[in-house]
């Protein structure tokens, strides 16, 4: 399996439900709980979605610059 995105083989596309902007990837969520995770909050929701984590998506966290919040966006991998 893999990322199309985190391969460099597609762009993320995703839309801000907000305000409908393009959002900017900010890269895998499992790449953001490591020792150097920036942000602590993401620890208990990471457990979150080792639960409900489906092995055919890869999960992307994407940030609206306009609202500025963060959306996890399940990626599709390829076969
Ligand atoms: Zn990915
Ligand atoms: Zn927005």
């Amino acid at each position: 399996m893999l990322c199309p995105v985190c391969n460099g083989l597609q762009p993320l596309f995703a839309q801000c439900e907000n305000c409908h902007e393009p959002l900017s990837d900010l890269g895998r969520i499992a790449d953001w709980t490591g020792p150097y995770a920036p942000y602590e909050p993401w620890e208990a929701s990471e457990q979150q979605y080792e639960q409900t984590a489906e092995t055919t998506h890869c999960k992307h966290i994407a940030f609206c610059l306009n609202c500025e919040r963060t959306v996890d966006v399940g990626i599709t991998e390829w076969m």
